[in-house]
């Protein structure tokens, strides 16, 4: 074929399919709360309406009284603004897991599209290790900065069921900024999300100085607790202070 009967023939395809397109986008209802109502959603979600909102709920069967808690949910408002939670803790606004979805929902694509990315989702499991739950429940269920104004940094999450190597924990310790629900498989760490890994550094550090006091309550050279029934090792630390606070008192007299 001629070279300028080829290029004519090109054109007109590409006007042909613009034109498809601009009749598909014409014949597309615009999104309203009761088009997504006629979506189908995956099985295990349930389509809740209300009268300014619809709530697409993802429910789970194993809560400790046995009733149906809610795991996930997104809530679409009339406006076709959207909110995500995790057992009813709305995520953040700035979360990896949502970058991209449009603020305002502007097609069915759209909605499936966040539908999918929440489905997928698994919930961060946290620090879940009974030896950091019990430390932050000593607390008040709260964990504060040492540093700068004092805020609580991390929390006792008791809502939300946590899996980890095919057990489920009910209480967990998150960041106050966990991301609540990741991507699966993209984090190492039991897919931890990375602002509670770094927290298990803070956690750890307040392990152990919560060891150490408890440790010289017993071994200080003041301590009522009677030295028969100390270990080895808290026997050797008692004298170790006796033997300082001897030395310090010594010091003491012949200056
Ligand atoms: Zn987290």
């Amino acid at each position: 074929m001629p070279y300028h009967k080829r290029r004519r023939k090109s054109v007109r395809f590409h006007l042909d399919q613009r034109k498809t397109a601009r009749k598909r986008k014409t014949l597309e209802p615009s999104l309203t709360l009761q088009t997504i109502e006629l979506l189908s959603l995956p099985n295990s979600w349930k389509l809740v309406s209300g009268t300014a909102a619809i709530q697409l709920c993802k429910f789970q069967a194993e809560s400790a009284d046995n009733l149906l808690a809610l795991e996930k949910s997104i809530s679409i408002m009339t406006d076709l603004l959207w909110k995500v939670f995790s057992s009813g803790i709305q995520l953040p606004a700035i979360s990896r897991l949502l970058h991209g979805i449009p603020s305002t929902l502007k097609s069915s694509s759209d909605v499936l599209n966040l539908l999918r990315r929440v489905e997928n989702a698994i919930i961060c499991p946290g620090n879940r290790e009974t030896l950091y739950v019990s430390l932050v429940e000593k607390r008040g269920g709260s964990i504060r900065s040492e540093r700068g104004s004092g805020d609580s940094v991390g929390y006792v999450d008791c809502n939300s069921m946590v899996h980890v190597n095919g057990q489920s924990h009910s209480m967990t310790v998150r960041r106050r900024d966990c991301d609540l629900l990741c991507m699966r498989g993209v984090n190492s760490n039991q897919n931890r999300c990375k602002k509670c890994q770094a927290f298990r550094l803070t956690l750890r550090s307040a392990l152990s100085r919560l060891n150490k006091t408890s440790e010289s309550i017993h071994t200080d050279s003041s301590s009522h607790t009677k030295y028969a029934s100390l270990n080895s090792t808290e026997k050797d630390a008692r004298l170790r202070s006796m033997h300082s606070s001897l030395h310090s008192l010594k010091q003491q007299k012949n200056a």
